[in-house]
């Protein structure tokens, strides 16, 4: 027998189930349609496991170097086993938390493979959701008056670098080694690459990184990107920049060899396991899109400013829309489209205003556009810096290497970006966000003042170098 919702969503990720909940504040009936595990991608494969793993190679690192907070230790070593066991606990924990939520919003979870079967001459009903079983019962239909397609993505590799799960890796199966490997390389300095071998060579191992751009973390304001190459070479880390790796040159015989094209000349690299970090594709085959008027371009579901597909009962959020592939941001997409679903009139998403993280260490932040970016659209600017080297805070903890920076337009003094690199930065950069969602100026807020000592000094004090009127530089 049919089912009848006002709301299904297809897939249970950040971007489904945070739709679920609003949906069911919002008294639709609303049901997720999940093949795998509620939480998606963010807490079983993506931003959870690696923050843990990356906090057990920080506490490592920092431990090694206990002598310079006068702690006098020895024999210090990883039990990566354990790394793996604390990991899964959080992850059980939050998916615990997940699972609660759903039922505390009287949400039906169909544990299954979804697919969208009309509108079509064969659908009963248009939308309607056809649910494969996992348990292997008989399908189920779903007949919803609205669908959120939140189906996210799976890791890209490149043509003819086969994912092998032993020898070449994505991100999916390097979060589950049970063993550190020696030696990597990884293919991709982006913000998936960079945290693994950030990690990687915190817990001790021999890193590579190989990356097409002529600089790592290539999206980043061009300072950042510099001094973080700066830092990651200081781990001892090799950066191999504008490079081109050539798939059909990998050889597997008890390791990896692969060659690349680096500025024009031959590069043979060598080590234990390849990761293959070369960004992410949308989840959009055998969910029934053929059945419907919804475009795909570029791989990715078009959609309005509110998510709204060419059928426009059907929404679609997420990493399966493409653009910024992230937690964050798939949540507020899914928020955004329940309200509109619900007639609430909601603002559209101002992707400009969203804060981007990378969580190797140090850390990286930034929220708005880089200085090239800002000159691009032809603005005349003003820019700020202010280094952590003269934060008290920052020397307190041991960490004094990078810097804040903004960006302020020279007329205006509208704040057009804010980028950061150093110690806990990503949970500094939200009061960057705030000051752009609240249109402040640089000068609002270098009066707002700062508590000392505090980490975000190094923000008013970047907010008065916009003016040249830094205290401590
Ligand atoms: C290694 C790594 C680290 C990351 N770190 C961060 C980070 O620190 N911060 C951050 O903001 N982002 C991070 N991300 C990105 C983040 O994980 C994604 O942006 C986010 O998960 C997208 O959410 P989503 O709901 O669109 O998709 P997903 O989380 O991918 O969820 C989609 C769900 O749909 C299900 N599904 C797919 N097809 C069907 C179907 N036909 N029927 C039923 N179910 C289906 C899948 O099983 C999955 O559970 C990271 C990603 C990776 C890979």
């Amino acid at each position: 027998m049919a089912l009848e919702y006002d709301l299904v969503i297809l897939g249970g990720g950040t971007g489904g189930y945070v739709a679920a909940i609003r949906a069911s504040q919002l008294g639709l009936k609303t049901a997720i349609v999940e093949k795998g595990k509620l939480g998606g991608t963010c807490l079983h494969q993506g931003c959870i496991p690696s923050k843990a793993l990356l906090r057990s190679a920080e506490v490592y690192a920092t431990t090694k170097h206990s002598e310079d907070f006068g702690i006098i230790t020895s024999d210090v070593s990883v039990d990566f086993g354990k790394v793996q066991a604390r990991k899964n606990k959080i992850i059980d924990q939050l998916h615990k938390g997940v699972e609660h939520l759903m039922k505390q919003g009287k949400i039906d979870v169909y544990e299954g493979l979804g697919r969208i079967l009309g509108p079509s001459i064969f659908s009963p009903m248009p939308g309607t959701i056809s649910v494969e079983m996992n348990n292997g019962s008989e399908n189920e239909m779903l007949l919803p008056k609205n669908v959120i397609v939140a189906t996210g993505s799976r890791p890209r590799t490149l043509p003819d670098l086969e994912i092998d799960g032993e020898f070449v890796m994505s991100s999916d199966e390097a979060l589950q080694l049970e063993t550190l490997p020696g030696s990597i390389i990884i293919v991709g300095g982006g913000v998936i690459g960079i945290e693994w071998a950030s990690m990687l060579s915190d817990f001790g191992v021999e890193v590579t990184v190989i990356e097409y751009a002529d600089r790592i973390i290539p999206t980043e304001d061009k300072e950042i990107s510099k001094e973080m190459q700066r830092l990651m070479k200081k781990k001892g880390i090799k950066l191999v920049t504008s490079a081109k790796v050539l798939p059909e040159t990998l050889v597997k015989d008890n390791g990896v060899t692969i060659s690349a094209e680096v500025k024009g000349t031959l590069k043979e690299f060598k080590a234990e396991k390849l990761l293959v970090s070369v960004g992410r594709q949308a989840n959009v085959e055998g969910i029934g899109l053929d059945n419907t008027e919804i475009q795909v371009e570029k791989g990715f579901i078009v959609t309005n400013e509110f998510f709204q597909t060419k059928e426009s009962h059907i929404y679609a959020i997420g990493d399966v829309i493409g653009g910024l592939q992230l937690a964050h941001v798939a949540s507020h997409e899914g928020i955004v489209a329940v309200e509109h679903i619900a007639g609430k009139d909601p603002s559209p998403f101002d992707y400009n205003l969203v804060s981007r993280c990378i969580y190797s260490n140090p850390e990286v932040s930034s929220v708005g556009i880089t200085e090239d970016q800002a000159k691009e659209k032809g603005h005349k600017v003003k820019v700020g810096k202010f280094s952590f080297r003269a934060i008290g805070k920052a020397l307190v903890f041991g960490e004094s290497d990078g810097f804040v920076k903004i960006i302020s337009d020279e007329a205006t003094n509208d704040i057009l970006g804010v980028h950061m690199i150093g110690p806990h930065v990503t949970d500094m950069i939200t009061e960057a966000g705030l000051a752009m969602v609240l249109d402040a100026t640089a000068w609002e807020i270098a009066h707002t003042i700062h508590p000392h000592p505090t980490l975000s000094e190094a923000i008013g004090e970047a907010a008065l170098a916009v003016d040249g009127k830094a205290i401590h530089n």
